[in-house]
């Protein structure tokens, strides 16, 4: 990296990984990224990927968090661009109703996350050893946690609350709160800025389908309601988990089969969804093959799935006065024809109807409007978190150093 051109590192630390990606200030792609895995087994290792498409693995002396950074910072310092690194931004996934921006970490934000840990116990303890390590490796370099619920802190009370008893409600902090929160803002930003739309004044329903998967609707720029509540779990069919499901069937399991609520819970997270629908894979791609070849479970796994986003799409849009756009994205989203083609179908009834070829042209990385002409807006983007974690952690930095 050029010594004028500053960089940001953003981190997203899971219980046994750490994904990391370096972008310059104002670019889009990253200068390289990587992944350190099995954090905390003995074959723990880390990889590199760089600008030139050159990938490299090397084994961790240490099987931790604390390790696979120190590599990172060696690695960067070795390509000369540590002196050089401005901002660190770290992706938090539970800001609670604390954070409805991206803040300046300090000891007073760390005691708030971990306050946080009992709503995200799988998420939130992971983010910490993150920002734990990274400050005590570079404790001079300004770094700044971005939510994943940032983004949905304007939703209305009448779309975030659950019909639970009030003390429940206030004891345990339970309500809807939503996530992919930098996914939808960055989508947000990008669908005003293509179709010139009034940020004022504007209706968005963004669909993020990947590996976790949500619905947005976005009215004047705001987060107005999505399919996310209280954790990941809620909502849509995803790649491993349920989504919305009858409480019912937890206690009834539970009775039937005498596993604990945990053990439940477990399965509805990890062997439901995508894979649980199928027996074959959380993977779409393989049940999209799967499909073409007419095996059944992939089939119904698919109409699932599909069935479940239309219905989420439709509801959201009654959070609107208007849709300027239907916005497909995540890894599904932005590569599947099929995805959108059955979605689009499935709303027929509020007037969607898709250019085919448009449509089968965008995969990849291409973006742009599938509808046809005189029907309401659909499009594909690319997301981009990694993006918009740099550019608050850039913001937040220079906002310091002024
Ligand atoms: P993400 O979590 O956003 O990285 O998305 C991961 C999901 O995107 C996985 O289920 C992948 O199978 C799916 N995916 C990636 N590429 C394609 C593709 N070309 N066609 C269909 N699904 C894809």
């Amino acid at each position: 990296m050029p010594s004028s051109e500053r960089g940001i590192l953003v981190i997203n630390c899971g219980s046994s990984s750490l994904k990391f990606s370096v972008l310059p200030q104002d670019k889009d792609t990253p200068l390289f990224y990587g992944i350190a895995q099995k954090l905390g087994l003995s074959d723990a290792e880390i990889t590199f990927h760089d600008e030139q498409g050159q990938t490299c693995c090397y084994p961790l002396k240490r099987s931790s968090h604390q390790c696979a950074l120190e590599t990172l910072f060696a690695y960067m310092r070795q390509h000369s661009m540590l002196g050089s690194l401005c901002a660190i931004g770290h992706r938090v996934a539970h800001g609670g109703n604390l954070f409805s921006h991206s803040v300046l970490i300090n000891d007073e934000v760390i005691a708030q996350i971990r306050g946080l840990c009992a709503l995200a116990p799988l998420h939130n303890p992971a983010n910490l050893i993150g920002i734990r390590s990274a400050l005590e490796l570079l404790p001079d370099i300004p770094q700044v946690a971005v939510f994943d619920t940032a983004f949905h802190q304007t939703i209305p009370a009448k779309a975030y609350t659950y019909a639970i008893p009030l003390e429940y409600r206030e004891l345990y902090q339970v309500r809807r709160y939503g996530f992919h929160g930098s996914s939808h803002r960055y989508i947000t930003a990008e669908t005003i800025h293509r179709l010139g739309l009034n940020p004022a004044q504007c209706g968005i329903v963004i669909a993020h389908l990947g590996n976790g998967s949500s619905v947005c609707a976005v009215k004047n720029a705001q987060s107005v309601d999505t399919s996310m509540g209280m954790t990941p779990l809620e909502g849509l069919v995803m790649g491993t988990r349920c989504g919305d499901l009858d409480c019912g069937v937890l206690a009834y399991l539970a009775r039937c089969t005498k596993q604990s609520i945990e053990s439940l819970y477990e399965l509805m997270n990890n062997q439901s969804g995508l894979l649980g629908l199928s027996g074959i894979s959380s993977d779409f791609r393989a049940l999209q093959s799967e499909r073409l070849s007419g095996n059944p479970q992939a089939t119904l796994a698919i109409d699932v799935m599909i069935h479940r986003l239309a219905r989420h799409i439709g509801g959201h849009m009654a959070s609107l006065e208007h849709l300027d756009a239907l916005v497909f994205t995540g890894g599904i989203g932005e590569n599947s024809p099929l995805v959108r083609e059955l979605t689009v179908k499935s709303l027929a009834v509020f007037g969607f109807r898709l250019d085919e070829r448009q449509n089968n042209a965008m995969c990849c990385g291409e973006s742009g409007i599938i509808s046809q002409p005189n029907t309401p807006v659909v499009m594909v983007i690319p997301t981009n978190e990694e993006k918009m974690i740099a550019k608050d952690a850039a913001d937040i930095a220079q906002g310091i150093a002024l």
